[in-house]
This record gives C-alpha cells, structure tokens and sequence, in this order.
C-alpha cells in the first residue's frame, strides 16, 4: 500500500468527530489491506505506535532532532524551522510546510509506500548506543525527501508520537470485526486482546487464520494480560448482598499492582504494571525472590509490591514506591525501599490457563506453589461466616496500614475476567482520609522483637492510653517507625528492668507482645488517623460491639516523655473525642 493512502485516511479521521464514521472509515482501510502483515501495520500506525506499548520500544527522537531532519530535507537553516515551530506549535503542520516548499526536487521522485515508512521507523527506534543519533536523523531525513506534503505531516507527528487521530484500540477491535464479518464478531476479539493485547497481532491472525485462529489465542508467557478489576461497595453488608454470601476477603494493599511473569525454564522474569508497561527494572529484588521461592518455571500471576520495613513488618504508605521509578541506580534504591509481595491472583501454570477456573481453585493453587517468607507470600485471606467478621477483617485491614478490603466471589463462575470491571471482585475501602495533627503521648506496654539487624532487640512496642475511670491501661496499636538506632539502644536500656513475662494487672490487651512491660516509659507518638480495629483495646464497645480504636501508621516523633508518668498519658476519653472529631471532619467535607 502507498503510503500516501494512508496519509489520505488520517487526514479523513482526524476531520471526523462522530465514532461510527470513523469506525467506516478504519473499516474501509482494513479492506484495502493486501495481506495480514500490512494490516497489522495499519493497525499499529492508525494508533501511533510501532509495536505494542509493553514493548517499551520508543522512536527516542526528540522535537529537536525532527525539527533537524526537516532542515536537512527541505534545504532551510534549523533554527529556521525551529522559530517556525515556535510559531505553529504542530510539528506536522512544520513538516508539511516546509517539504512543501522543498528548495531542491528530486528528477526522479519515488513514491513512499507503507512498508518503507514504517521499515524506517522501526529501524529508527531500534537503533541506539554510539552514533545513533546521526542515524536517525540520516533515516527520518531520507523518508522526509521522498515524501509529499501530506505525507511528512503525519510522518512528522508519528516519530514525535502526537498523531492523535483520536482512535482507541477498542475501535481498531470493531473495526477489524466489521472488516471481517459483522460487529458481532467483536466480543470475540476482544476477548483475545485481553488475554494478548497486541494490536497489530490480533489483525495479523484474523487476517490469516480468521475466527478459528483468533479463538486460539491464549495467555502467553511474556505477553501482559489486562488486568480483571473490582467494582466497588460501601459496606461489608453490601458487599454480602452482592455475592450472596459466598465471598471470601483479602486485605487491599496499598503499593502497586504487578503480574509477574516467570518462563524460559525459570530463568526469566518479567514484571508489568497495571498499565501493562515493563516495570521488570523497577524491581530486581523481586526477579530474585520470584526465582528462588516460586516453585514453578511457567507461570503468570499477580500481586501487590508493598514497600515495608523489614524489621517490624510494617507497610509504608504507597508514595515510598515512587523512588522506584528511575532509570539509575536502583539496585541502591531497592536497599532503602524495600518491597514485600503480597501475591493474590494465578492466571497461568505450567502450560494451562487458569482464567476460566473458579476462584477458589487459583487461589490453592497459587498457594501450593509459594514459598513464603516475610517478602513474599500470599495475600492475607479469609472465608467469613458473617458481615460480623468481615468487619473485624476490614478494621484490621485498615489498621495494618492497608486501604480496606477485596472481596472476591466464591461463587462457580468466578473466573479471571482479564480487562473488565465486574462483581467478582468488590472493593471495600475506608472513605475518609484525615491527618491528625495532634501527637499523643502513650505508655509502653509491651514488646515485639526485630528481625534481621534489628534481631534480638526489642524493636516496636505495643503502645496504650490512659483509662483513669478504671485506672488501667488500654492498648492503641503497635509502632515499630520512627526509632533510630540509638533510640532502640536507649529503649532496651530502659526497658529491660520493666520486661514481664505475664500481663501486668493494670494492662488490658488483646494481642500478645513477646514480652509485656511494666507501664512506665511514655513516648510521644504520630499518626495518620484513628480507626476502628478489632485487636486493640481502646474504646472497646464504645463506637462498634467487639470493636476499639487504634492509630493507623503510628511513627515516634523522638520525644521522649520523661516528665509524663505513666497516668499523665493521653487518656481513653481524650482517644474517642479526637476520634469523634476526625468523624466530624469528614462527613463534613
Ligand atoms: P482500585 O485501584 O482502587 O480500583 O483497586 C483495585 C486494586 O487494588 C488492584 O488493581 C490492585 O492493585 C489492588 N489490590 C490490593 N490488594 C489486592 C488484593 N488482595 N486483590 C486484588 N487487588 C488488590
């Protein structure tokens, strides 16, 4: 095909406003194709892209160096074509300008066709390392002399990715549909392109194979599937309705989705987002884990990275993911943000697809196949008898720093849906968010052990409040952030004559330190917000039955409140006031 055809039907698409003419018009495009590679190409370029987006592969031509190629082939100075660009703002619109008033024809002009262009531009992106920037000028500068006007306007606008036809794949799917047969066709395809959402490919296999072929598609190890997503409820209760009580719970973590997959005999690791982009250099810790104690060599399967301190076995909140996002240095960046892996879904194994099989049975067997271990295991899960614990889960959830819950369908259709919303899946999450400005100030009560270079010491603590009705000490939460290494020397210190190993009288809990304290030493501590939680003992009753408050991400500030006796802590009541409070606040706004 010409490429001047296609320049032809860009021009049409990019004049049209309405969906189903421009979906005729793609229609009509396909049918010129003269063989499944050529529409894959179409495909591809009506999209702006070469190959699929998880590729990663980009043209890495900036405005400058097109704006240098336009000189180049049209005989102006650059800066020229640079102030130009100052003007327009398009660089299509610079490109067709220019190769229009081209200071040198060609006797002998050759007609582009789409294969040269997009040969070229493919060549262009895969060329890279020394020199390659005088490469790729040198092969845009080539395509832009043969080219007409129109042509360079949209070849122009394909290199510096704004060509914007305002085409989504999903129209290219109902194209092709129309193309090939009649629109019924297209929950078939999309079917497959959830499951291999390459554009370009999926047109290649209808053009080839047809229906038959395209029903042949399936989960491919090294191909990102689109991820099945929740649709959403605002309460437990909801949530029971929702899936007729057949439901079992996960916590919802707070860091960032990744389907991990594991092939070429165990021996390589790719790692997707949720966007379906290659994060795979974000996470080289995880490459290692997923190769050690994944006991499998085939497999896709998805879960939350989680950044966390692996010495209390705290998560930190999502943001702390962010470093990751860097091209240099991340071996050093993953030192300091360490990630746990909280695994959730198995979409395949070992050569078979699990995206039909129930829910249940993914989940077993993804269990079988993991070795957990503080930075890898599987999503904390339950199978509630009643909305009464599902409550519980949900405030622990919260509580252990996650956003709430999924509720996943028991139910025996509860398959993977690979890139749709449905009830299958249900979110459940807090619906406030507030800071709370005010430290408290809050007794030792017990501690918990370290882990790895904190191990043996005494390294988070199980902090309480105040009750002087009963004059006895309730339990708040658990902090284990903000304590520097002198810190924790001088709390072992201090600590040490205080350690019991029985609940001291006055102490009322329901969780179980390594060792219980003497109430005695009070620190002062930050938090995120006050929650309900079902394992502390503050406030118990008051707001829920079987329910209390704790303090969602604790963190010690530094102070030590010395001058404060034990009694002179922040007390129960001050806990519900500030609790009530935060309500206030956020039903408000
Ligand atoms: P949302 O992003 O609010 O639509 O919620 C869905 C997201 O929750 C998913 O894309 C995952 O990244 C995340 N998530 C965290 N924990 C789980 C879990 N146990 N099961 C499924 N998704 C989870």
């Amino acid at each position: 095909m010409k490429f001047s055809e296609i320049a032809k039907y860009m021009e049409r698409l990019e004049a049209t406003s309405g969906r189903i003419e421009m979906i005729h018009i793609l229609t009509e495009l396909f049918r010129k194709a003269s063989s499944p590679d050529e529409a894959a190409i179409i495909a591809y370029v009506i999209l702006g892209e070469l190959h699929p987006p998880y590729t990663g592969l980009e043209l890495g031509m900036s405005e400058k160096l097109i704006i240098r190629s336009i000189a180049l082939a049209s005989g102006y100075n650059t800066s020229l074509v640079d102030k130009r660009m100052t003007e327009v703002g398009d660089i299509g619109k610079v490109a067709e300008e220019f190769i229009g008033r081209k200071k040198q024809v060609s006797l002998f002009p050759v007609e582009l066709t789409l294969d040269r262009v997009y040969n070229t531009l493919d060549k262009i992106a895969k060329t890279a390392g020394e020199g390659s920037i005088d490469v790729k000028v040198r092969l845009l500068t080539s395509l832009l002399i043969d080219s007409t006007p129109k042509e360079a306007r949209y070849i122009a606008r394909l290199v510096d990715g704004t060509l914007r036809l305002g085409v989504a794949d999903m129209t290219i799917l109902e194209a092709l549909a129309l193309c090939k047969g009649s629109r019924e066709l297209k929950p078939i395809l999309e079917e497959a392109y959830n499951k291999y959402p390459d554009i370009g490919y999926i047109a290649k296999v209808l053009f080839k194979e047809g229906l038959d072929g395209i029903k042949k598609i399936e989960v491919t190890p090294g191909i990102p599937i689109r991820p099945m997503l929740a649709e959403r409820v605002r309460s437990p209760e909801e949530a029971w309705e929702k899936t007729g009580g057949k439901l079992a719970a996960e916590f919802k973590y707070d860091g960032e989705r990744v389907q991990i997959h594991k092939f070429d005999n165990g021996n390589k690791v790719l790692i997707f987002s949720r966007r379906l982009e290659n994060i795979t250099h974000q996470f080289p810790d995880v490459i290692e884990l997923v190769k050690k104690n994944v006991k499998a060599d085939n497999v896709i399967f998805e879960g939350e990275a989680v950044a966390f301190d692996p010495e209390t076995g705290e998560f930190k909140p999502f943001q702390e993911l962010m470093h990751r996002k860097r091209k240099h240095d991340i071996e050093r960046i993953a030192r300091e943000i360490p990630v746990t892996l909280r695994v959730f879904d198995l979409i395949y194994l070992n050569g078979v697809s699990y995206l039909k099989k129930p829910f249940i049975e993914r989940r077993r067997r993804l269990e079988e196949i993991i070795e957990s271990n503080d930075y890898i295991k599987p999503s904390e899960i339950i199978y509630p008898r009643d909305t009464k614990e599902l409550w519980e889960f949900f405030h622990l959830a919260i509580e252990n720093g996650c956003e709430g819950l999924v509720i996943k369908s028991l139910a025996s259709n509860s398959v993977y849906q690979a890139g749709a919303r449905g009830w299958l899946w249900i979110k459940l999450k807090r619906d406030y968010r507030a800071e709370l400005t005010d430290t408290l100030d809050l007794v030792v009560v017990g501690g918990l052990y370290g882990r790895g270079r904190k191990g043996g010491l005494l390294s988070s603590f199980l902090m309480a409040v105040y009750d002087e009705k009963n004059d006895v000490f309730k339990t708040v939460c658990k902090v284990g952030t903000g304590f520097k290494d002198e810190d924790l020397t001088e709390m072992n210190k201090n600590l040490k004559p205080l350690i019991r190993d029985r609940r001291p009288a006055r102490v009322i809990a329901k969780m179980e330190p390594d060792v219980w304290i003497e109430p005695q030493i009070v620190l002062e501590i930050q938090a995120a917000e006050i929650t309900l939680s079902p394992i502390h003992t503050c406030a118990y009753g008051v707001f829920q039955e079987d329910v209390g408050l704790a303090l969602r991400f604790p963190r010690f500030t530094g102070r030590y409140r010395y001058d404060k006796s034990p009694e002179d802590a922040t007390t129960e009541k001050e806990v519900i006031e500030m609790y009530k409070r935060q309500r206030r606040i956020v039903t408000e706004a």
